[in-house]
Parts: C-alpha cells; sequence; structure tokens
C-alpha cells in the first residue's frame, strides 16, 4: 500500500531534543496550533546539516513536516527568531531550560494551546532581554492558569468569602488560600502573609507590562518564589511524576539564589 506523502507547515519553538541513531534527533517542538510535537530531524548531526542551525534549542522555527509513521519528519527548518542572547550566560540559559521544560511537562502531546503559545514566545523575548526573577514568577502562575491549575488566591476555599487583607492560610494540596477562620490550625495549612498574597493576587491577574515596573522587598519575592515552586512541585508529584524535573527545579532555584547574592 501506497505511503499518503502529506506535509504541513508549522511554526515551533524548541523545547527538547535528543540524539538518536549516528546522526539524527528527536525534537519535543511546541506549536501554536497543534501542542507539543514529537518530530525527527535526520541527518541533523552531520557537519553539512543545512538544518541544525535553525534547530537549537529554544530557537523560533517555521517548520515543513512531512507526515510518517513513527515520528513525522522535518523537511525544511527556517529561523524566525533565534534569541541569541539565550544562550550567553548561564543563568540565561537556566532560566530559558526552565521556561521550556516548564512547557513541555505541564502539556500532553498534540493538545491545541494558543495562549500557551504566546506565553512561550513572550517569555523567550522577555529573557532575551534579560528580564529575570520576578517573571518567572508571573511567568508560573500564566502557565498554571492557562493548563488548568491556577491556584485560588481571591476567595477562601472553605467557605468562600473574599479574603481579607490579614493572614490568611495557604494550603498548597488543596490548591489555594482560606480564611483565618476555616484554616487556622488545621493540617497542611501554612500562614501566608498579607503582603505576599497581594503580589501572588496582582501577578495572577495583571499582565507583564502592568507588573514589571513593580519593586518588592527581596523577601516578600523570596515567599512568593517559595510558595510557586513548591505549589509547582505539589502539582508535579501528584500529577506527572517526574522527580528527574523535581530536581532540575531545585537546581533552578539555587541559580537564581546565586544570582540574587551576585548581582550582575
Ligand atoms: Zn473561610
Amino acid at each position: 500500500m501506497a505511503e499518503r506523502n502529506r506535509s504541513y507547515r508549522t511554526q515551533a519553538v524548541i523545547l527538547r531534543r535528543r540524539d538518536y541513531r549516528d546522526a539524527d534527533r528527536i525534537l519535543t517542538v511546541f506549536t501554536p496550533r497543534l501542542g507539543k510535537l514529537q518530530l525527527i530531524a535526520k541527518g541533523i548531526r552531520k557537519t553539512t546539516s543545512r538544518k541544525a542551525g535553525h534547530l537549537e534549542l529554544f530557537t523560533h522555527t517555521s517548520l515543513q513536516v512531512a507526515q510518517a509513521r513513527t515520528w513525522d519528519i522535518i523537511t525544511e527548518a527556517v529561523t524566525v527568531e533565534s534569541f541569541r542572547h539565550l544562550r550567553q550566560d548561564l543563568g540565561r540559559i537556566s532560566r530559558a531550560s526552565y521556561v521550556c521544560e516548564l512547557v513541555d511537562r505541564f502539556t500532553e502531546e498534540g493538545d491545541e494551546n494558543q495562549l500557551l503559545w504566546d506565553l512561550l514566545l513572550l517569555a523567550l523575548r522577555q529573557l532575551d532581554q534579560g528580564e529575570s526573577e520576578l517573571f518567572l514568577r508571573w511567568f508560573e502562575l500564566r502557565l498554571l492558569s492557562l493548563t488548568g491549575f491556577q491556584p485560588q488566591i481571591f476567595r477562601c476555599l472553605g467557605c468562600g468569602d473574599e479574603l481579607q487583607p490579614v493572614t490568611n492560610f495557604l494550603n498548597l494540596q488543596a490548591g489555594g488560600v482560606f480564611c483565618p477562620r476555616c484554616g487556622e490550625g488545621q493540617p497542611g495549612m501554612e500562614p501566608v502573609e498579607k503582603d505576599v498574597l497581594k503580589v501572588l493576587r496582582h501577578l495572577q491577574r495583571s499582565p507583564w507590562r502592568k507588573v514589571q515596573a513593580l519593586s518588592l522587598r527581596p523577601q516578600t519575592l523570596q515567599a512568593v518564589e517559595g510558595i510557586l515552586h513548591r505549589y509547582l512541585l505539589t502539582i508535579l508529584e501528584r500529577h506527572l511524576q517526574s522527580v528527574d524535573f523535581l530536581k532540575r527545579v531545585r537546581r533552578q532555584r539555587q541559580t537564581a539564589a546565586t544570582d540574587r547574592t551576585n548581582p550582575s
């Protein structure tokens, strides 16, 4: 029976890649209309490959792809945005890897998510320009919302009342915050200061341009980071069972902590 030789064109960001056979690579990419895909780039590790430079990690590229039985085959690749600054130092490489890995871990193959595509491109552009920690916190909350894991931080998860500007109680397993009446003294709760909750809410509901001018006390930013990372880990542990990734998130935290103590 003849193979149908159908092909399609798509934009893509390269999230992950691994070597395959002698000269090939399997790429995990994220696309605007087809969601996450695994594609094969044949012969890409040969020095003569003309596609190689267009299929680096984090690159925004335009692909021509031929359908095939196992992995669809990349037949043409042209760079749209190379984000070259992302590869200039370890801090940026680490942040770009973190963003790509979060998108990878929070998506299933073939689930279209145009808003997440927009978010990913925005993230790579901002990180390429040098945005760092506050941007990553905003990105984490936006990713959680777009993938169905938005924490409830406006109303009490117990009684439904609007949360007041006092010390409330966070329960990561429950996915949100409880008022003092419902949360105080209950198992799995931790106090969350009103300033920290205020920042989380601002990050969750505001576009990046309204957040970027925000100047925060280092302790507040650190508390926000701690909560978001532990919440991401709670979700990943429960839903995604990805121990390797958890280790890398922890390493990312350490890099972030080093960046804070050595501002460049
Ligand atoms: Zn309550």
